[in-house]
Parts: C-alpha cells; structure tokens; sequence
C-alpha cells in the first residue's frame, strides 16, 4: 500500500519548485486549486444489473487556454486522482508552450465489466451529462488509460448531435476518418521514444548498446518501445496487466505489436518466442538495463522499488508513476529521471495539432506531424537539461519551475501576483 497518493506526489513536486521561484503562500493556493470541479452519478444497467456510476471531470485552470486533458475509465479512478492528473495537464501545457489550461476526466469502472454497447452509451452519457462545461473553446477530452479512438469518434457524433452540427475540434484522438490526425496514435509513444533517445545522447550511451525495459504495453508504451526498437535500441522486458515479459536479446517488438493487435483483450500473454521468459511485474521494475520506462499507471516506483532500481535513466511516460519519497532516492542514488511532463507531453503535443487542424479544416501528412513533435520535445528537452544544470536542481524540479512561472507570468498580465 502507497503511503503518499498522486496527489500529494504532485502537490510535493510543486511545492519543490515554487520554493525555488520564491512564491509566496497565497499564490502558491491560487496555482493549485482547481477552477471547477464537476461530478455525476450515472445510474446505467451493466450486465443487467443496475448501477450508479460516478463520473468526473476536473478543470484545473485555463489561464493559458481551453482547458485539455484525457478521459479516464479505470476503477481506481476518484476525485483526487482526477484533480492531481488536471493539474499535471495544466504544468505539462504550459511547459511545452502549448496554448491550453490543464483538465482530466474520469469514470469510476472497470471496461472490463462493459460489452460494447455499454461502452458506447457509457460514453455517450458521459457526454451529455458534462456537455455544459466541454467544446473546443472551452474544455477538450482526449483518450486515456483504457478509452479509446473509437470513444472518441462517439464524443465527436454525441456532441456534434446536441448542438445540430459537426463539432470535430471538441475532442482530440480521434480516428483519422472522424478528423483525427496522423500521428495522433503514436505520439506519445513516439515523444517518450525522442526524449529517451536525446536523453541517451546527452549521457553518453549510444541507444544501439542500450537496454530498456517498459511497463505497460497499451497506447503509450507499445509505441515508444515501436521507436526505440526501430532505432536499434534492445528493448528487454515488457509488462502489462497480464505479466511481463524478458528476452536477454532483446524482443521483437514489431512482431509484439502484431501479435496484440489481435490477442485477447490486446494483451501480451500467450505470446512466445524462444529464448523468452515470464518475469513478474516487480522483476520488471528492478531488472538490470541502462533505461526504465514505466508506461502503466501511477505510484508504480516506491521507495522500496527506487531502492532496487537497477537502470541509469528512467524516463516517465505514464503520469505520476514515482512517489515523491521514490524521487529523492532515485536523485540520491544518481537515477536521471525524465519527469511525466515532459516525457510523455507528445500526445497533448499532437493533440493541439488535431485540434489546430480541425479549426483550420487543414489535414498535415505523418512526417510533417511527428517532426514538429520531435524538435518541440527536443526544444523543451534542452531547455529543461539547462535549467536542471544552471540551478543545480532535478530535470523534475527544472520542468515545474519553467511550467509554473510561464503560468504566472500569464496570470499577472490581468492578475496582481504579488
Ligand atoms: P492504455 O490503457 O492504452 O494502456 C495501459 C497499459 O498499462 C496496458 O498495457 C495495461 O495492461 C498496463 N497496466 C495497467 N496496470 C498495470 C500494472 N499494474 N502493471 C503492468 N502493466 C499495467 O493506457 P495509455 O493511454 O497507454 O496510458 C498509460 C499511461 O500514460 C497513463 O499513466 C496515462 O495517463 C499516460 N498518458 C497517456 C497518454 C495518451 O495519449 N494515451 C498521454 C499522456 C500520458
């Protein structure tokens, strides 16, 4: 059992940064307090059996645009996790100088329990209820753990349905077919990939040497380690809710991707290959490589796990995966860590390319899309290297120090901050 939840996690490594920017208390409160909070119970029958459903969708601040941030279906989900995640939204917009506030949303479920159907009304309820507080203007949703294109097309129809006409820019991470863009599904995948592969570079390893373990084999972690292979990178474990999975070669990950295109429930297990072994999920976390890249869920890497951590860099392409006790150890025992805003910001990246596209009716081609990614991660890379240098401070602590004055400096264009 974790100690410190996602949201003290985030509230610590804020705290950390607005020390080093001198902010008094008072503006320190107005920072973390959400704008809105908005919670619905959703009674529905699911596998006959009826229901109350809890649904939310935090909107933390909008100071530097539309307020943004993905839907979450997981049964962990509640009212603080959704407000830690709105407010790593709003430090990961800013830091990557992209015109949106920061939001999250979630429902309290397990997917597994729905069939399609229900999937598909769930959905379409979680939008006529919150629609008061969404459009591209004011509030964009995005995937998140376990919600998918598909849901996203049924925002787009429900929305677009409710106020009698095509309303593609209110959400992001659509299908190409229902105005998503290309690249959109590898974008954070690919943006961990860069940052990881820069990241490398910086620290002397060449990536044809390096060894990299990833937890979670979903959206994000099946295409970063997609890149990072097809880069030459030996790609040693993975692991997903099923298991994990090791090879001293290194896996074949495009032959991994296929095999879950199409495996039960997208999962890894049952794949084989010989010279493959079963590993358990905390085997994965301690396995003895150059990179960890946890790509699952949060509080993954506690203090007992940074302990034993066995990897020189661990770049965070989940959101909130360290606890903030795991984060001095891993500072203490000289374990570089690439935080969540940054590494894992491609796909909020890519997002504001959809929605840039969908206003302006324009359609960008892949290549066009994933190397404007990669020189805006590489930029905020190098930005947040320096500053870490400069003030002495974690590449963490670096990245909210930059996020967080951006935001205050917007705020006291028409707010006095002092
Ligand atoms: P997903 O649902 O597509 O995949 C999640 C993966 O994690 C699955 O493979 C699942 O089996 C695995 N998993 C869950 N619990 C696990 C555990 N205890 N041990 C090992 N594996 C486990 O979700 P996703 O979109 O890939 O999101 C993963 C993380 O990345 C989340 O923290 C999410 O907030 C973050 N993130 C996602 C995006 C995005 O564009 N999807 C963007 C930024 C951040």
């Amino acid at each position: 059992m974790c100690a410190s939840t996602l949201l003290d996690n985030v509230q610590t490594f804020f705290n950390e940064a607005a020390g080093k920017l001198n902010l008094s208390d008072d503006v320190k409160r107005v920072l973390m307090e959400p704008d809105r909070t908005v919670i619905v119970n959703i009674p529905m029958r699911v596998g006959g059996k009826l229901r109350m459903i809890q649904a939310y969708r935090v909107q933390h601040s909008n100071v530097r645009g539309p307020y943004k941030g993905g839907i979450r279906y997981h049964p962990d989900v509640d009212l603080d996790e959704v407000s830690a995640l709105a407010g790593l939204m709003t430090w990961k917009c800013s830091l990557l100088n992209i015109p949106y506030g920061g939001a999250k949303g979630g429902v309290s479920i397990d997917p597994a329990e729905l069939d399609g159907k229900e999937t598909e009304a769930l959905t379409r309820e979680y939008v006529r209820r919150f629609m008061p507080v969404l459009g591209p203007w004011v509030d964009v949703p995005a995937p998140d753990v376990n919600t998918t294109e598909q849901m996203m097309a049924w925002i787009v129809d429900e929305a677009s349905t409710i106020v009698g006409y095509q309303m593609r820019p209110i959400v992001t991470g659509k299908p190409v077919l229902a105005g998503g863009s290309l690249g959109r599904r590898e974008s954070t995948g690919y943006g961990v990939a860069m940052v990881t592969l820069t990241a490398l570079e910086k620290m002397g390893i060449d990536p044809k040497t390096a060894r990299i373990a990833i937890q979670g084999f979903g959206k994000v972690g099946s295409w970063a380690a997609r890149r990072l292979f097809d880069a030459g990178c030996k790609v040693v474990a993975v692991s997903d809710i099923s298991g994990g999975l090791y090879h001293e070669d290194g896996l074949n990950i495009e032959e991994l991707q296929r095999y879950t295109d199409t495996s039960k429930n997208h999962l890894i297990e049952g794949y084989s290959v010989p010279g493959i072994r079963s590993i358990s999920n905390d085997e994965l976390l301690t396995v003895d490589a150059d990179v960890l890249i946890p790509a699952a869920m949060e509080n993954q890497i506690t203090e007992d796990v940074a302990r034993r951590m066995r990897v020189k860099l661990m770049v965070e392409a989940a959101n909130g995966p360290t606890v903030a006790a795991a984060d001095t150890i891993l500072a203490q025992r000289g374990i570089l860590c690439v935080p969540d805003i940054l590494a894992n910001a491609g796909g909020v990246t890519v997002s504001y390319f959809e929605w840039v596209q969908n206003l302006q009716g324009l359609s960008w081609s892949f290549d066009e899309v994933i190397a404007k990614l990669d020189r805006m991660m590489v930029d905020c890379l190098d930005e947040v290297w320096a500053l870490s240098v400069a003030e002495n401070v974690t590449l963490r602590t670096a990245a909210f120090m930059l996020s967080i004055k951006r935001v205050v400096d917007t705020m006291a264009l028409t707010l006095d901050m002092s």
